[in-house]
């Protein structure tokens, strides 16, 4: 997906000379669709779609898919609480968490729901909670399914949730501490292979056999989203069709009508968003070697292409309408011309660049190849591309402002922007202070 087609050159400029680069900016048309043909997904007896809040856990995103009739999942006590300032309600809340947070109880008596993740979170939980309560598990179904490894929560190498042999012991623990069992959740990865998915949604309704009480079955997330071309989406009708009838075939055998879960995070929000940064240099080594375009960003906004190797669309708009800005490299107009077409906007001929951040290590690289983040991959990019010149990286709304190498080099966190569907850029987090990254530094007295 084109980052202009999220933010187009004439508003990038504007958010750029208004709010300063880095910054990470967010559609507000993109995200209601989204939020949309989530809410279509196929069901038969109901449907809960719940944002997997920590792919973009900002207030006003939170707010708009809330209005939206959207409910939540968080990952930590923390994002809870942040929920709840954000002012979703508390029931509105799923916990589903490899931590059970300090202040549990409290959350769980304001009413939010919880997944036990673990044998002993559902022990914990039954002493907090009165006889006859109501909780959810989350279980290990025995497959996973990740776009990377890192990504992968299900199956005998993952953590998550507790395995699906071990059912009976969840059984007695939970008739020992009079909780009775309502929910059964599984999560088996971002960026789950639609078929594996499919599969062990097949599995986990089986599972709701040895829950006599389970009303809801929560399938997780993990829809994948195709950020460039070689990518592919994964259509919600067609992987929640067959779910939607394997629903109602339990149905029809058991009388059992189970309500539906689902708790996209990546779907809701990824190509929602642009990381709009500049060009602060342009450099290379040799005529055999390479050129660099040094971005004012990097892992510490965007860490996906380190951690995974993730690939984010790229595209340059000229800093002034093609105007020159006065900064012009020697290097940017004079190495080798690898093909013709789709210049800064204004099209002409592109060269291979390689961009890097601006963190002082060379695994800070956003043109990795697919997988490997440390082979270099150079992308087409209009050959004059110069000094001042924006970048726009797309694909940047979910787990980018959430999920990076925060204050690394001491760069201060980038601000965020929600633009409007009125077509207004609003700030909906400030640009960090040198004092707040500071603030919490002590000297120790002697
Ligand atoms: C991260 C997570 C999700 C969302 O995953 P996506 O790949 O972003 O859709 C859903 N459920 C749980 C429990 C998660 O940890």
């Amino acid at each position: 997906m084109k980052p202009t087609s999220i933010l187009v050159p004439t508003l990038a400029r504007q958010i750029a000379a208004v709010f300063g680069t880095p910054a990470h900016v967010y559609s507000q048309a993109a995200l209601e669709r989204q939020a949309a043909a989530a809410l279509a997904f196929p069901n038969a007896f109901g449907l809960t779609v719940r944002f997997a809040m920590k792919a973009l856990p900002n207030a006003a995103v939170l707010q708009l898919f809330r209005r939206m009739g959207l409910h939540f999942d968080a990952s930590s006590g923390f994002e809870a609480r942040r929920a709840i300032r954000a002012g979703v309600l508390p029931c509105e809340i799923s916990l589903s968490t490899q931590e059970l947070p300090a202040d549990i109880a409290e959350l769980l008596g304001a009413g939010v729901t919880v997944n036990a993740c673990s044998l002993s979170q559902l022990e914990t939980l039954g002493g907090l909670l009165p006889a006859g309560a109501e909780i959810g598990v989350r279980v290990n179904p025995g497959r996973g399914s990740g776009g990377t490894g890192k990504t992968n929560v299900g199956g005998p190498d993952a953590s998550f949730g507790i395995w699906h042999e071990r059912i009976p012991e969840i059984l007695a623990v939970a008739t020992r501490c009079g909780l009775r069992v309502t929910r059964l959740h599984t999560h088996i990865g971002s960026g789950s292979d639609p078929q594996v998915w499919q599969q062990v949604s097949a599995l986990s309704l089986g599972l709701t056999r040895h829950f006599p009480e389970v009303v809801t079955l929560n399938l997780g997330g993990g829809y994948k989203v195709a950020r460039v071309e070689s990518e592919k989406g994964t259509d919600l009708q067609a992987v929640g069709a067959p779910v939607k009838e394997a629903f109602e075939r339990l149905a029809g055998e058991t009388g059992r009508q189970l309500r539906l879960e689902i708790e996209p995070g990546t779907f809701l929000t990824a190509n929602c968003g642009v990381l709009l940064a500049r060009v602060q240099d342009v450099c290379d080594t040799g005529e055999n070697g390479r050129r660099f375009l040094k971005l004012d960003t990097g892992m510490t906004e965007l860490l996906r292409p380190s951690l995974y190797g993730a690939q984010h669309p790229m595209e340059i708009v000229a800093a002034d309408d093609g105007v020159a800005n006065g900064v012009v490299s020697d290097v940017a107009n004079g190495g080798v011309v690898s093909g013709v077409g789709g210049g800064a906007g204004e099209g002409g001929a592109t060269a291979d660049f390689v961009l890097v951040g601006h963190c002082c290590e060379s695994g800070d690289l956003f043109s990795c190849a697919p997988g490997e983040p440390e082979t270099l991959a150079p992308r087409a990019l209009p050959a004059a591309t110069r000094r001042g010149d924006l970048c726009l990286i797309g694909g940047a709304g979910a787990y980018c402002a959430s999920m990076s190498a925060k204050n690394y080099n001491s760069f201060p966190e980038a601000p965020e922007i929600l633009v409007g569907v009125d077509g207004c850029p609003r700030l909906v987090r400030r640009r960090q202070t040198l004092e707040q990254i500071l603030q919490n530094e002590v000297l120790p007295e002697d």
